[in-house]
């Protein structure tokens, strides 16, 4: 039985997000989001809220459970006995650094491999950072996120008023 892990921060969850999400979790038995409580970046969202955010999303695949860690993805990937990392690559850009950790990666954790899914075409531009940055200045975040979660974005930026 192979157990997948897909890492990163989710604030918020994305359409590019969730179709990694999909195609992955067809990919193997069990999938596990993993949202990585990193204390240098300061979130939109509580770790919380954006577990409560990709529950709901992820709620009709059924094998995708929903997870938070802190520190190394080898530490927590070596905890949970993961098979395999997935990240999502959009662009060249993202190239350079997703292979740097790939590697270290490999280096801490031998056995576990990183799979990267290239994304669909139609979410290659998309970031949660743009899609923060657009509802901060009042454009409409509906292509990017699901309802759900554009609903908690705007909710969110209002309350920061
Ligand atoms: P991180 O802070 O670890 O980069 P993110 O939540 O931004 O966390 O992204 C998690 C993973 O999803 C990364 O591998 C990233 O490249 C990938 N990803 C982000 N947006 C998209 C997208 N639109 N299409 C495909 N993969 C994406």
């Amino acid at each position: 039985m192979a157990k997948a892990i897909y890492p990163g921060s989710f604030d918020p969850v994305t359409k590019g997000h969730l179709d990694i999400i999909r195609r992955a979790s067809q990919m193997f038995d069990e999938l596990t989001v993993s949202i990585l409580n990193n204390s240098n970046k300061i979130p939109l969202f509580s770790v919380d809220e954006r577990v409560k955010m990709l529950q709901s999303v992820c709620s009709d695949i059924a094998n995708v459970k929903v997870d938070t860690f802190s520190g190394l993805t080898a530490e927590y990937a070596r905890r949970t006995g993961t098979d395999v990392i997935i990240r999502g690559l959009r662009a060249v850009t993202d190239f350079e650094y997703e292979l740097q950790m790939a590697q270290t990666n490999r280096k801490l954790l031998p056995r576990v491999d990183t799979v990267f899914l290239t994304t669909s075409l139609e979410y290659a531009y998309l970031s949660s950072s743009t899609v923060r940055e657009v509802a901060l200045y009042g454009g409409d975040i509906s292509e990017f996120v699901p309802p759900l979660v554009a609903e908690e974005v705007y909710r969110k930026l209002e309350k920061a008023d």
